[in-house]
């Protein structure tokens, strides 16, 4: 089937696949589904969530590879044109979300070794949510982002991620580095603390705007 147009998503999350309507009905336009199962049936998956599927756009096969443990239908998307990896929520300047821990912890393990042997210049995620201040994040919500973090992260960045994911093992919490931050566990005190502080901060703001 020809497509002119694929819109498929790196996860289903809300904030990712708001923009969908927009090319509902479009002509020649495929918007692949945010589960799971459409995600393995339109690339064409045979193992999930540990296998590697190439997507030709016509002469530039795109690599999948099933990235799940942030999202369960995370995929992340290595285009070998530019050397760019396509990481999602999964690996970025940001707060990582591990919901699923031990998934994620795997998905980190096939991103490094995937990255080692291809040639990866950049690895980008869907969030800039640090500061250029090691170990410092803007508030959830932040919608103005002075000196922030730079998108691009490393190869070197991904493994150091990676390494801190196991290093966490079985603990729960919240672990702040210089370029990231892993939550290990979505519990509420840790959701309420980061909701509070995104809306003292839009409070704050409003308030300045008075
Ligand atoms: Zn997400």
């Amino acid at each position: 089937m020809f497509h002119a147009l694929i819109v498929a998503h790196t996860h289903g999350h809300g904030d990712h696949v708001a923009g969908d309507t927009q090319f509902a009905g479009c002509p020649a336009t495929t918007i692949v589904g945010r589960e799971p199962e459409a995600v393995q049936a339109f690339f064409g998956f045979e193992q999930w969530p540990t296998g590697t599927v190439g997507s030709d756009l016509g002469g530039r096969v795109l690599e999948l590879i099933a990235a799940t443990g942030h999202h369960k239908s995370a995929v992340t998307i290595y285009d070998p044109w530019t050397g760019i990896l396509l990481t999602g929520d999964t690996v970025m300047p940001g707060r990582l979300y591990a919901f699923d821990f031990d998934a994620f912890t795997d998905t980190l393990d096939r991103l490094v070794a995937f990255s080692s042997a291809r040639k990866v210049n950049h690895v980008l995620g869907c969030h800039i949510e640090m500061t250029a201040e090691p170990g410092r994040d803007f508030p959830l919500g932040a919608t103005f982002q002075p000196n922030e973090h730079a998108l691009a992260m490393t190869t070197a960045q991904l493994i150091e991620v990676r390494d801190a994911t196991k290093k966490i093992g079985g603990q729960k919490g919240v672990f702040v580095h210089d370029d990231f931050i892993i939550y290990s566990d979505m519990r509420m005190r840790n959701q309420l603390k980061m909701m509070s502080r995104g809306l003292a901060h839009r409070l704050g703001q409003r308030l300045r705007r008075i």
